[in-house]
């Protein structure tokens, strides 16, 4: 039995305090981490401030890399069938879907598991902890975890934790950016980054990026952006105008949504080209309505797709994009904010002022 550090949420507003609990063996087929580095996620930051509400107390933090410290005594692979051992370097996200319901089985999308558990449930700081703000993170069965190549720094990966699945996932059900689309991409925020880079790789022929700060927009053009527009310098009569002259006047064939800001909704639709894709990921945290003529989708042949949460496949195609191509693009430097354990609440405040590309913890 280790003791082990984790920074708590007791309530939400309240600041993180830091327990030390003592934390039981790995058994069956669960599988203990020691965490080297762990991801700061704007959502991290909407559970601290209440905006969205969960069970307390709990220990923040659901994208992460470590060294397996413990297994179980039936695991014997990743979640890809790679053998690992104690030692191995391993990037997880905590969710267990259950593997035997309606989505998992028929509909085979683990995302919209009724029975999934996920860090904002499971996480009372009395148990071992799941979430990753922690010296030692526990992955319980039926977690999906994968073994990081020797190849693939640790920073370039985690710069995308989960910001990066989570758009893989939304372009899978996309069906794809096909050569030669003009993408437009709402928000520069790691997940919005992503799409940049996604999209450039994909082929798109301009990817065009509404958000700020500057050095945001300068890491948008070194991930493939061919234009940024900085949302706080301009209006959106000017954006409107600016994407319809780079897409030849017929609009974006696939806009991403990655702004978090219900107006950036209302803003995008009329910016789709006919037949094209407007696809909402940030919008998860963000109540709120928009006014819709209907009739503009039905003439315009536009597909509005929602995507929510990712799944172990999309984290495994994390790792070997990154693996492909971190030599190529500055992925690492995306990493500008390094924090302690002791220091986590400091961390969370700097993600909600938007000061870091990326922060992480180090525990
Ligand atoms: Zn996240
Ligand atoms: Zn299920």
């Amino acid at each position: 039995m280790r003791t082990v550090k984790r920074a708590v949420l007791v309530k939400p507003g309240a600041p993180l305090e830091i327990w030390e609990r003592p934390t039981p063996s790995a058994s069956g087929r669960e599988v203990i981490v020691s965490v080297e580095m762990s991801g700061v996620c704007g959502t991290d930051h909407h559970l601290q401030s209440g905006d969205i509400t969960l069970p307390n107390p709990m220990v923040l933090g659901h994208e992460a890399i470590g060294r397996i410290a413990e297994l179980g005594p039936e695991v014997t692979t990743d979640s890809a069938g790679e053998p690992v051992a104690v030692g191995d370097l391993v990037y997880w996200q905590p969710a267990q879907p259950c593997y035997r319901c309606y989505y998992c089985t028929v509909v085979e999308d683990v995302s919209m598991c009724p029975n999934l558990v996920t860090f904002q449930l499971h996480q009372h700081a009395d148990k071992p902890p799941v979430g990753t703000y922690a010296q030692y993170a526990w992955l319980p069965d039926r977690t999906a975890f994968f073994k990081v190549p020797a190849d693939v720094p640790a920073e370039a990966l985690i710069a995308f934790g989960c910001a990066m699945p989570t758009v893989l996932h939304a372009l899978n059900r996309l069906g794809g950016i096909r050569y030669g689309q003009h993408v437009l991409v709402q928000g520069s925020g790691p997940v919005g980054l992503a799409a940049t880079l996604l999209a450039h790789l994909a082929g798109a022929s301009s990817v065009t990026v509404l958000g700020a700060p500057p050095n945001r927009l300068e890491m948008a053009t070194k991930l493939g952006a061919t234009t940024t527009i900085d949302v706080t310098r301009t209006d959106e009569r000017s954006r409107a105008e600016a994407v319809k002259e780079i897409t030849d006047g017929r609009g974006a064939d696939v806009i991403i949504e990655a702004a978090g800001r219900v107006p950036a909704f209302t803003e995008g639709l009329p910016l789709v080209a006919p037949d094209g894709s407007y696809v909402i990921i940030g919008l998860w945290s963000a109540p709120g309505t928009s006014p819709v003529e209907p009739r503009y989708l039905n003439n315009h042949n536009i597909r509005v797709i929602g995507s929510a949460y990712t799944t172990p496949r999309h984290m495994y195609e994390t790792l070997q994009v990154t693996r492909a191509v971190h030599r190529r693009y500055p992925l690492a430097e995306m990493v500008t904010h390094r924090f302690a354990l002791d220091e986590a609440q400091a961390a969370i405040d700097a993600v909600g002022r938007g000061e870091p590309l990326k922060a992480v913890i180090l525990p």
